[in-house]
């Protein structure tokens, strides 16, 4: 085999393409098309900030957390240290900083998806629950404990006989006096056994409303799922309900019907699709190094052109992730951005997540499948991304009713 070293090739490639080689190699190959030009300095600086907490403070963590599961709360009050929680609540007067926010998800999942599955949670689904459609009362009781973590929120939507089909579930609230009695059962609840809230949604007489639940209250209870091989970093819960008997003022008075929980888990998704594309940088970042620092057959993996191309196809997935997720972020700052939208979002973002992270993967070889590099754990971690918040086929019907104005879910 001749050995060719990269110097005397240079000579060639500046013959072929003059143009595209014009500033030699990529000055930054994880943001190949310069995709910071799209952004303003101050995001760019909150974006290095979140980026550099994700560093020191948990990428460091994430094997050993991986095994063992982070202390919960611990790192809630890290992440409300760190104004983790709350960026886009209480800016309705303003333009929402849709494209900051979204970046603080891309740098957290590149650390770890339950980093950015915290901020999902507490924020996107539970804090926006609560200061959409809930009392003065709620939002001054739970938001500040909820955006310093001093407080754990859950958000329980999902039933075992329910995920797809919300409308299927059975958790009922019925009244009794001047109170309201709930009974049924909850499945995948996030973070349901440390919460010390849960928002929980039931059908009553009036449809299907819902409710804010101290999880000391009586007849509560939260059992984590075992064996989850997907997400270790976080705890999936069953929550059961038992009688558990509620003041009139915990119903959340705005808002009845699906619509309420489905514009939560939207605004959750849109943290997801951007969250999605971190995961994928970071798998890009890492087989980049890999292919560099590993010989085989006398020259790094990088000089094979299967390598390059694997590589350029990684690169591309990332980029057009990235780009997918600032110009959603855009319309959202302008008020214009759709459910379906979203959804298009959302599966395009987790689909190009799992093929990098996949191709990242194989790119390690062997210790591909070990802790000591992170596409594995990602790969892991976007499968259940794809389930959650909407699965890839629902969301695939979501943008196809938006297409041809047919709902073909049933
Ligand atoms: C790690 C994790 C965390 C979660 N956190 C929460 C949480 O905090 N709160 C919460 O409420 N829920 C949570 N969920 C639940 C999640 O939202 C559901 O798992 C999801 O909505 C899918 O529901 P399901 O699992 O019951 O699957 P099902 O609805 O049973 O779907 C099974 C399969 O059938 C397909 N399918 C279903 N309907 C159709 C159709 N009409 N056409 C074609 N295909 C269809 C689906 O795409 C999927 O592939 C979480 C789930 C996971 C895995």
């Amino acid at each position: 085999m001749t050995n060719v070293s990269f110097p005397e090739q240079d000579a060639v490639r500046e013959w072929l393409l003059p143009e595209v080689l014009h500033g030699k190699y990529a000055s930054d190959p994880t943001d190949f098309l310069a995709l910071d030009s799209l952004l303003s300095p101050a995001e760019r600086n909150e974006r290095d900030v979140v980026r550099q907490f994700v560093e020191t403070e948990l990428r460091p963590h994430t094997r050993e957390w991986f095994k063992t599961k982070p202390p919960l709360r611990e790192l809630t009050r890290l992440f409300g240290r760190h104004r983790m929680f709350g960026k886009l609540i209480g800016q309705a007067a303003q333009i929402p900083p849709a494209v900051s926010f979204g970046l603080q998800m891309l740098e957290l999942e590149a650390g770890d998806t339950a980093f950015r599955q915290l901020v999902s949670t507490q924020d996107n689904l539970v804090m926006f629950a609560l200061a959409r459609y809930g009392s003065p009362e709620h939002r001054a009781e739970w938001l500040p404990q909820l955006a310093t973590g001093e407080a754990i929120g859950c958000f329980a939507l999902t039933e075992p006989g329910a995920g797809s089909d919300i409308a299927g579930m059975r958790t009922v609230a019925r009244h009794d006096g001047r109170d309201w009695v709930l009974n049924g059962q909850k499945r995948w609840i996030t973070n349901g056994v440390d919460a010390d809230v849960a928002i929980v949604w039931a059908k009553t007489e009036g449809g299907i409303r819902g409710f804010v639940v101290p999880t000391k209250t009586k007849g509560f209870s939260a059992v984590e799922i075992a064996d989850k091989v997907s997400m270790r970093h976080s705890s999936s819960t069953e929550l059961s309900f038992s009688d558990v008997r509620l003041p009139e003022a915990a119903l959340l008075p705005l808002g009845s019907g699906p619509r309420p929980p489905l514009s939560c888990t939207s605004e959750a998704r849109y943290g997801i699709l951007w969250g999605a594309a971190g995961a994928a940088r970071d798998c890009f970042h890492a087989a980049l190094s890999r292919s560099l620092e590993r010989t085989q057959f006398g020259h790094p993996l990088a000089a094979f052109q299967m390598t390059q191309q694997r590589l350029a196809e990684m690169c591309s997935k990332v980029c057009h992730a990235t780009m997918l997720a600032i110009h959603l972020g855009r319309l959202r700052e302008q008020g214009r951005v759709t459910a379906a939208q979203l959804s298009l979002g959302k599966l395009r973002n987790v689909q190009a997540g799992l093929e990098v992270a996949r191709e990242a993967r194989a790119l390690h070889g062997g210790d591909g499948i070990t802790l000591g590099f992170s596409p594995i754990r990602h790969l892991l971690n976007l499968e259940a991304v794809s389930t959650y918040e909407g699965t890839h086929e629902i969301h695939t019907l979501a943008v196809g009713r938006a297409l041809t104005g047919i709902d073909a879910f049933r």
